[in-house]
């Protein structure tokens, strides 16, 4: 057989096998079982000294491997708000991975390149974002983030005439960041990457749905930034946009909004959450979570496109490139084509398609908050969006009801503390997740609120 014979089979084989491993998404435990994750210990050998024949790589990571699976892919994980794969995007996927296209340029990947720009225009249109900002295409909003704020700082500092590029930090003008008390473990670590200081950052304070209180909002001026966010991570919900970012320009700073999952509002009913939004410099947001697509794929989106451009510039003599090839615009030199997925996810939606998923999963979650007060749960945020934030009588009670749903293997969801005290977080973000998989978690819930000693 020629070697791509072997080729075509082994990958024929990994074809058969995923399609396989999804044929069981809706009914293999959304947990593993524990044997199957101490079976795992099998690949905990000493680095092989010859190879093994691919067929047999690819069966012992199946046998082992696909049953110690999170089934996030399915329809009843309710964890964080991690989204499955669209159809559209993992078959793309599979042909990107077949391209295996450097991703960097147009040089590199015409197609990358091309539907990239695409993508990125699609995007910055549904969100109702500046048409001509930068985008771009990231391992994760975490880098995203720590893209757009290198960008923001930058910026302000060459306000001031500072050349970052060529004299760093020291002796800078110092820019101060401002972030909501609430803000997203990853922007605190992406400022403190960048050397902002964890105890420097002023917080701005947050009301009971963790949102900031425009009348408490710190005092900015123009080398400072603001970082804001659509969608907090417990609750859903958003800052004020339209109150503080006006202010916040007004006095000359740069403000970035973490978007991760909540921008995607933006594409649906509940557009007006986000009002205002719209005028901030920079936003990040994630393909793998609410769009659906594949990890890892997110988007750092800048108004000022040569802003980033420059910021993340990485030309070299033997790889120039346009100012807005990707490579300019996002950590990574070499990458794959991460945003053709997303691409794929978009034109088998279109508009109406992701307003559609959208809307469901915020229908969805206002319907579970309904049932699960009904069942005697505290709902402890409003439900805006498709989080659901719940406890039960006690501390206690909360904890027991949460292990046990989740080693029911029918369901999963992750706690979470709120105002202090544990609670736990329900996330609509699946396209596979179905009326019928949310009244089974009503059924788990309603089950063990029953039977759960308070
Ligand atoms: C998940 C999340 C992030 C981080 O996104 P990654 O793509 O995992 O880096 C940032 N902010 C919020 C609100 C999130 O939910």
């Amino acid at each position: 057989m020629s070697s791509h014979d072997e080729e075509r089979q082994l990958l024929a084989e990994a074809d058969r096998r995923a399609l396989q491993y999804l044929d069981s998404i809706a009914t293999r435990p959304v947990f593993p079982p524990l044997a199957a994750i101490a079976a795992l210990r099998a690949f905990d050998e000493a680095l092989p000294e010859h190879g093994s024949p691919s067929s047999q790589v690819l069966q012992r990571l199946d046998d082992i491997g696909s049953a110690a699976t999170v089934a996030s892919n399915g329809p009843r994980y309710f964890g964080f708000v991690i989204g499955a794969t669209l159809p559209a995007a993992a078959a793309a996927e599979r042909l990107v991975l077949a391209w295996d296209q450097c991703a960097s340029s147009f040089d590199n990947s015409p197609v990358a390149d091309t539907l990239e720009r695409i993508a990125g225009r699609w995007i910055v249109e549904l969100l109702g974002l500046p048409s001509s900002s930068a985008v771009g295409f990231g391992t994760s909003a975490t880098a995203s983030t720590l893209a757009c704020l290198s960008a923001a700082r930058r910026a302000l500092l060459a306000r001031r005439g500072w050349d970052f590029d060529g004299d760093g930090l020291a002796g800078a003008p110092e820019v101060r960041v401002v972030i909501s008390a609430s803000c997203h473990v990853t922007v605190q670590k992406a400022l403190r990457i960048l050397g902002f200081g964890i105890k420097r950052l002023i917080v701005a304070p947050t009301d009971a749905q963790g949102r900031i209180d425009p009348t408490q909002l710190p005092e900015l001026d123009e080398l400072s930034i603001l970082c804001l966010q659509a969608g907090e991570v417990n609750t859903g919900e958003f800052d004020p946009f339209a109150e503080l970012i006006p202010r916040a320009k007004a006095a000359g700073a740069w403000v970035h909004v973490d978007g991760a999952f909540g921008l995607w509002a933006r594409a649906s009913s509940s557009a007006a959450l986000a009002d205002g939004v719209e005028l901030a410099d920079s936003w990040t947001t994630d393909g793998h979570k609410w769009l659906n697509t594949p990890y890892d794929g997110a988007m750092a989106i800048c108004r000022d496109a040569d802003a980033l451009a420059s910021a993340m510039n990485c030309d070299a003599v033997y790889a120039s490139a346009s100012k807005d090839a990707q490579k300019n615009l996002t950590l990574e030199f070499s990458r794959r084509a991460r945003g053709v997925p997303i691409w794929a996810a978009l034109s088998s939606l279109g508009r109406a398609g992701l307003r559609e998923m959208i809307d469901r999963h915020i229908r969805q979650a206002s319907h579970l908050a309904t049932q699960l007060r009904a069942a005697g749960y505290q709902v402890l945020n409003r439900v805006v969006l498709n989080q659901v934030l719940l406890r039960a009588d006690s501390d206690r009670q909360t904890l027991a009801i949460r292990v046990a749903a989740q080693s029911s293997g029918q369901v999963w969801f992750g706690p979470t503390v709120w105002q202090g005290r544990p609670a736990f977080r329900l996330s609509v973000s699946s396209w596979r997740t179905s009326d019928a998989d949310i009244e089974t978690l009503i059924e788990v819930l309603r089950e063990l609120k029953r039977t759960t000693p308070a």
